[in-house]
């Protein structure tokens, strides 16, 4: 259930694409190098080796370079993927646009020379899976929900055993009640076979936020009664009116004879541009309404909520939530707009909160599943830096997602929330972040260790001497900037970053109050007085509040003017809040809102919120024009150019000017509509994005001759990690 096994895509470490040993990441294991020896003679065995140094000679020169530990200890933290080698590959020829000829792996052949075009109708529709929402013709149009076409295949005959599982109601809950807390599990077993992908979808209640329907959750009894008496609803259907355990709420691919209209390009891709056809912001804030009118009225009986990119959902949102439902036992929030990365540590405090006070009442914990929000990038011209939307020349994202990874990690164990594993959506998110080739796993290893030798797992830190804690420490924190750095380090410059006269020197983060090498400090930072001093994550966290990518600011505004900036605790107070800024400027501006006199009618709170979300359609509709009028000058001018050529150099001159403002202007705009990003040059990219990481990749596979012998990383028969200590490398 990990990965799709039966594509063919090249392999690095199978075809020795890691050469030179200076590049590698992890030990040396054919001793062509010699092994630094460690100072010590005992150490606990559970911790694994010590720090791994060997020598080198390069051009004459002797260097000692520090790799990543292959023995790490005896405890196993579960962050391993099964075929986690042969995972770690396919990320880098199939993660990003993988119909696409150009930006995918041309070595992405198998034995006979076949590409993906030779690929039968449904492996490449499995391919084409990957990139959802943005395509046409797939079976879904929402998570675990048919599309109109539906499945193309008929259904596989299974064995009566299995079908009976799947099929009984009692014995699918049990299943599910696991299964549902982790996205990536679902979703595998979601993908098994039809039968089961029905099964999951037919246990839900599924509200679609792009339509507004909410089946009819969203109205109170007396609203119900109103329908029956008006005969839009019969008594027997307003008495079903109810939620499953299990609630997911999304927005539906809009699909129909609107939908027909969209053009698909020669990937099968929609064109971006015409995809942006979305519902209106308005549209959008009266879907948030009804969604919290089901929670006030159905909250209760909700066990299980799925959340998967609700717009505007907030940290106040979710602390709503989560205090309010006291029968809640799982929250699932994936790809939701407002909610990146950093919101991780936010909404881990929410649920801490919420675990201490149920603990009190010795009340069963709320457990987490987050996806971050997710930045694909633009499909044309774009980069994919997963965490970030653009590059703004100062967020090293390998270096800065980190701390905050160690962070939530640490907060995740104290309350007892397994966010990393294989199988959940963090880890999913993480899986599809551009990390270096194999450091993923390797950084998560490191965080894990680190806390375990803090925690005494190891023996207590007042039992080991002074020079094994010395040593032990070494180790841990050699693993962890290693596998930050992508490879192999200089010694002496691991020193510089960790050590201060022989002994370990960690430096404090203001903001998130951790103790860190100076590594995960800008240099500039690492000079600042402790109090001004803040490490890459905060920084990112601090960029990923302020981005303006795809109007992120006015909608998080808009979102926190919702909860009243936090004021706001429940959904009872939200929905029947008056207005209490009715003389406002901006309630004026309503109540002529299409020439309708609405000063009579009490304007309410939500009515308000409504009222700014048009603002916000009005907004960017203006910046579309904006463009469009931009677009046309600089035609205009481009003409002039070539018509008057450069007899009047400074006429010339002004009317190049005027283009590249114009230029900037179009950029600028462009970008807040979520349609374009700042584009740097690559010596001044500092953020790490899969274009640039796939592009080296495929050059380590075509580099076929090298200085040095390389061993590592090498091929293993059935390559599942685990490497025995008396396999010679390959002749
Ligand atoms: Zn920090």
């Amino acid at each position: 259930m990990d990965y799709p096994t039966t594509l063919p895509y090249p392999r690095l470490d199978e075809q020795r694409g890691i050469l030179k040993q200076e590049q590698a990441l992890l030990e040396p294991l054919a001793q062509a190098s010699k092994r630094v020896p460690d100072s010590l003679t005992t150490h606990p065995d559970s911790f694994g080796s010590l720090k791994r140094v060997y020598t080198r000679d390069v051009y004459g020169k002797e260097f000692h370079f520090a790799y990543v530990r292959r023995n790490k200890g005896q405890i196993d933290h579960g962050m391993a993927r099964a075929f986690r080698k042969r995972y770690e590959n396919a990320k880098y020829n199939v993660l990003l646009h993988p119909n696409r000829d150009e930006n995918n792996n041309p070595c992405y052949v198998d034995h006979d020379q076949r590409t993906w075009r030779d690929m039968d109708a449904s492996m490449k529709k499995m391919l084409a899976l990957s990139s959802w929402p943005l395509l046409k013709g797939v079976p879904t149009v929402a998570p675990f929900v048919k599309s109109e076409t539906g499945f193309s295949r008929v259904v596989a005959k299974q064995p009566m055993a299995f079908t009976a599982v799947f099929t009984m109601p009692e014995v699918l809950k049990e299943i599910l009640k696991h299964v549902s807390t982790e996205w990536e599990s679902m979703s595998n077993l979601g993908r098994t076979c039809q039968t089961v992908f029905c099964a999951i979808g037919d246990s839900m209640t599924q509200c679609d936020m792009n339509k507004g329907d909410f089946l009819n959750l969203d109205k109170s009894e007396s609203q119900l009664a109103g329908l029956v008496k008006k005969g839009e609803l019969t008594q027997d259907q307003a008495d079903r009116v109810g939620v499953s355990w299990l609630l997911s709420v999304s927005p539906f691919r809009m699909e129909g004879t609107d939908h027909a209209e969209i053009p698909m390009n020669e990937y099968g891709f929609y064109d971006y541009q015409i995809m942006l056809k979305l519902p209106t912001m308005r549209k959008i804030v009266d879907s948030h309404i009804k969604l919290y009118r089901a929670f006030l009225y159905h909250g209760e009986h909700m066990q299980k909520i799925l959340l998967h990119r609700v717009t505007l959902l907030n940290i106040p949102a979710v602390k709503t939530i989560v205090r309010t439902m006291s029968n809640l036992s799982h929250l699932g929030i994936y790809n939701c707009e407002l909610l990146t990365l950093q919101a991780v540590i936010p909404l881990l405090e929410i649920i801490t909160e919420a675990n201490q006070r149920r603990q009190e009442r010795n009340a069963a914990h709320v457990n987490l599943d987050f996806s971050p929000r997710f930045f694909q990038g633009p499909m044309v011209n774009g980069k994919c830096y997963g965490v970030i939307p653009y590059d703004n020349g100062t967020i090293n994202t390998q270096k800065a997602t980190v701390p905050i990874i160690m962070k939530a990690i640490n907060m995740a164990l104290d309350t007892d929330i397994n966010l990393v594993r294989p199988g959940t959506a963090f880890r999913r998110y993480l899986e599809k972040i551009p990390f270096k080739l194999d450091t993923l796993y390797h950084i998560l290893e490191a965080i894990h260790n680190i806390r375990d030798y803090k925690n005494g797992l190891h023996g207590g830190l007042a039992t080991l001497s002074e020079d094994q804690k010395l040593e032990m420490e070494t180790a841990l924190w050699y693993d962890l900037i290693i596998a930050t750095n992508g490879k192999c380090m200089d010694e002496s410059k691991l020193r510089k970053i960790l050590m201060l006269n022989n002994s370990i020197a960690l430096m404090d983060c203001r903001d998130c109050g951790q103790s860190l090498p100076s590594n995960f400090y800008r240099g500039e930072v690492v000079a600042r007085r402790a109090e001004y001093r803040i490490c890459h994550g905060c920084e990112l966290a601090d960029f990923l509040s302020h981005h303006q990518y795809n109007m992120r600011q006015p909608k998080g505004e808009l979102a926190m003017k919702m909860w009243d900036f936090g004021k706001i605790q429940d959904f009872t107070t939200l929905l029947r809040r008056p207005s209490t800024q009715a003389s406002g400027i901006l309630a004026g501006s309503l109540a002529t809102r299409n020439g309708r006199d609405q000063r009579d009618a009490p304007e309410t709170w939500l009515d308000r919120m409504k009222g700014l979300g048009e603002e916000l359609d009005k907004a960017s509709a203006q910046r579309q024009h904006i463009i469009a009028k931009a677009e046309d000058k600089v035609e205009k001018l481009r003409l002039l150019q070539v018509k008057s050529g450069t007899r009047d150099y400074i006429k010339s001159q002004l009317r190049e000017n005027s283009i590249q403002d114009l230029v900037e202007r179009i950029q600028v705009n462009m970008l807040l509509l979520g349609r374009a990003q700042t584009q740097r040059r690559p010596e001044n990219s500092v953020a790490t994005n899969w274009q640039d990481q796939i592009m080296n990749y495929r050059e380590s596979l075509r580099e076929q001759w090298s200085k040095w012998l390389n061993n590592d990383p090498y091929a293993l028969p059935g390559d599942d990690g685990a490497r025995p200590d008396d396999l010679s490398p390959d002749p």
